[in-house]
């Protein structure tokens, strides 16, 4: 195996592209594009956000990728267990690379957002559960109150 192919296997970006083609999924320059983004921001954000992000790259390469790309492009990846996406608030769902393994509480005075991990909701998680059968997902909507500093 040469160097080059050794980088290209463990570049996180190429793997998801090979597993969108294997299947059947289209692999394109602008896709590529909005991967590599993805993979470099930190921490959550919009699809608008990103769409900035990635046009910043793009206008470079001379491509234009619409909204609407970027959006069926996250449905995609969402479906093969890339992203997730999670509602901190009124506004627009944010994404997310890590898989759905935390949760998020979120300040409803000064917006900060706490990732926490799901394990904390277990024992919440179990009497919900037994009393009405229902069972909470506590990753995809946040769990809004007041934050540290917040609290009066
Ligand atoms: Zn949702
Ligand atoms: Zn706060
Ligand atoms: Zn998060």
């Amino acid at each position: 195996m040469t160097i080059a192919q050794a980088t290209a296997e463990a570049d996180p970006v190429e793997l998801v592209l090979a597993e969108l083609r294997r299947r059947g999924g289209r692999v394109t320059t602008a896709r590529r594009l909005v991967l590599r983004t993805l993979f470099e921001r930190s921490g959550h954000c919009t699809a608008r956000e990103l769409a900035e992000d990635v046009g910043k790259r793009v206008r470079a390469h001379g491509l234009d990728v619409h909204m609407s790309t970027i959006y069926r492009f996250l449905d995609e990846l969402e479906e093969l267990g890339v992203v997730s996406h999670s509602h901190l608030g009124h506004g627009r769902a944010v994404y997310d690379l890590s898989p759905v393994g935390h949760s998020h509480l979120v300040c409803e005075l000064c917006g900060a957002v706490t990732e926490t991990p799901n394990e904390l909701f277990a024992a919440f998680a179990s009497s919900v559960k037994a009393r009405y059968g229902f069972s909470i997902d506590p990753h995809h909507f946040a769990m809004a109150g007041r934050c540290r500093n917040c609290v009066v």
